[in-house]
């Protein structure tokens, strides 16, 4: 079965997590590890989370762990879709399974506006990471104008629910924001008579 292999993501980073004096540099180190292993194969996502929508990228929550040290989220690009500029507050890892992921960042300068450093392009199996101590302030869009794309993003917190900040522009000035999960299901993982 292939969701199995979101499992086994899931059950890596609950492993991973379960030193709780791992410092984030471990973190991102051995999770990208996990993510590469979940986005190197493109046969597992259930296709109700893999769906876009005409008026705005969709984010579903795939896992989210008991104790919401960490969650799994696809994103569903439709052509031409964006995220406003904005931060996490918590480290996070940004993995492409289909298509093309842009992602433009920014630094916060002394007088408190936000300057471009530089724009990077995901293909499938590229991963990028996030947190407020490597640079946490990006916006991110479908890299391919003609047809969705989808990446798989893992984040330390439960990151639909996180108080956190988009910036309208860069003058650096933050609107408070939580974003919510764009479905109220969840993938099943935990079937396994069906892998007998
Ligand atoms: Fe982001």
């Amino acid at each position: 079965m292939p969701i199995a292999r979101l499992r086994d993501c899931a059950q890596g980073f609950t492993r991973l997590l379960s030193d709780e004096t791992l410092p984030e540099a471990s973190i991102l180190h051995h999770g990208r590890a996990l993510l590469s292993a979940l986005i190197a194969h493109d046969d597992w996502l259930p296709e109700s989370f893999a769906r876009p929508d005409p008026q705005r990228y969709r984010q579903y929550l795939l896992h989210c762990d008991a104790l919401e040290r960490f969650s799994i989220v696809s994103f569903v690009w439709g052509p031409g879709q964006r995220t406003p500029i904005h931060d996490h507050t918590v480290w996070g890892l940004v993995g492409v399974l289909r298509g093309e992921e842009g992602a433009i960042g920014y630094r916060q300068t002394a007088s408190g506006a936000l300057e471009a450093v530089g724009e990077s392009r995901l293909k499938p199996g590229d991963i990028e990471a996030v947190s407020p101590r490597i640079g946490d302030i990006h916006a991110v869009f479908n890299g391919l104008t003609d047809r969705p794309s989808i990446s798989i993003h893992v984040y330390g917190g439960n990151i639909g629910a996180i108080r956190r900040s988009v910036f309208e522009s860069t003058n650096g000035r933050p609107a408070p924001f939580v974003s919510g999960y764009s479905s109220l299901d969840l993938p099943n993982l935990w079937d396994r008579s069906l892998e007998a």
